[in-house]
């Protein structure tokens, strides 16, 4: 099980030249403003403030790295689609963040996270198709499970599962998470752990 046992905040930038150097794997964790995406991470890495819950949707428009355990980088990048924020800006996914994800040479694997309780959007099915089509692993995330029944989260998942069978033949992994209830936390660490040991046996 992995154990989270040092955090530290590394950067916000607004442009991947001025990330760190890619010398350490990382985890990025991508979603719709609002979907739960600093509450998630700061229920990962078991602090309150890590990454700043926002009170303005879509506020957060940088890449920001936490580095943990001395050993791996935790990314959140900016939430996409939402009002508020200039047309251009909203229209799905930043180039920043595209480039991001296209271009990062140390990026593992993408946690995508969406709001349980909404069927699948138009937006996130773009972002999923497009990380699908770029080869970029990710896994989704689920977020906010206990606003709704065990049963309700299976239909939602299933509504998943319908529209990513169209294009796909595989799913990526999925989780269910919820940083008020904690659900799902030992699960997305247990993958995290896992990724990192695959990647030391290489
Ligand atoms: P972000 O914009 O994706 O970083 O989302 P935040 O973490 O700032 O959360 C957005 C809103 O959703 C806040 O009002 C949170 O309190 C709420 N929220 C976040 N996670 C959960 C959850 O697991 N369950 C419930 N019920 N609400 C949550």
């Amino acid at each position: 099980m992995l154990k989270i046992k040092s955090t530290q905040f590394i950067s916000s930038n607004t442009s991947l030249a001025k990330c760190p150097q890619p010398t350490l794997p990382e985890f990025a964790f991508i979603g719709r403003s609002n979907v739960g995406k600093s509450s998630l991470i700061n229920l990962l890495v078991g602090q309150k403030k890590l990454a700043k819950v926002s009170h303005t949707p879509g506020k957060t428009q940088a890449i920001n790295h936490f580095l943990i355990n001395d050993s791996w980088y935790l990314v959140d990048l900016p939430g996409f689609g939402y009002a508020k924020l200039s047309k251009k800006t909203k229209a799905s996914i930043s180039k920043m963040a595209q480039n991001y994800l296209l271009k990062r040479t140390s990026l593992v694997c993408v946690m995508m996270l969406v709001d349980i309780r909404r069927d699948p959007l138009e937006s996130d099915l773009e972002i999923i198709n497009f990380l699908g089509e770029s080869g970029i692993p990710f896994a989704l995330v689920y977020t906010k499970v206990d606003k709704v029944s065990k049963n309700q989260s299976h239909q939602q998942i299933g509504k998943m599962k319908k529209a990513l069978s169209e294009t796909w033949e595989e799913f990526p992994p999925m989780f269910l998470t919820s940083a008020f209830s904690r659900d799902g936390k030992d699960e997305v660490l247990d993958f995290i752990g896992k990724s990192l040991e695959n990647l030391r046996e290489k």
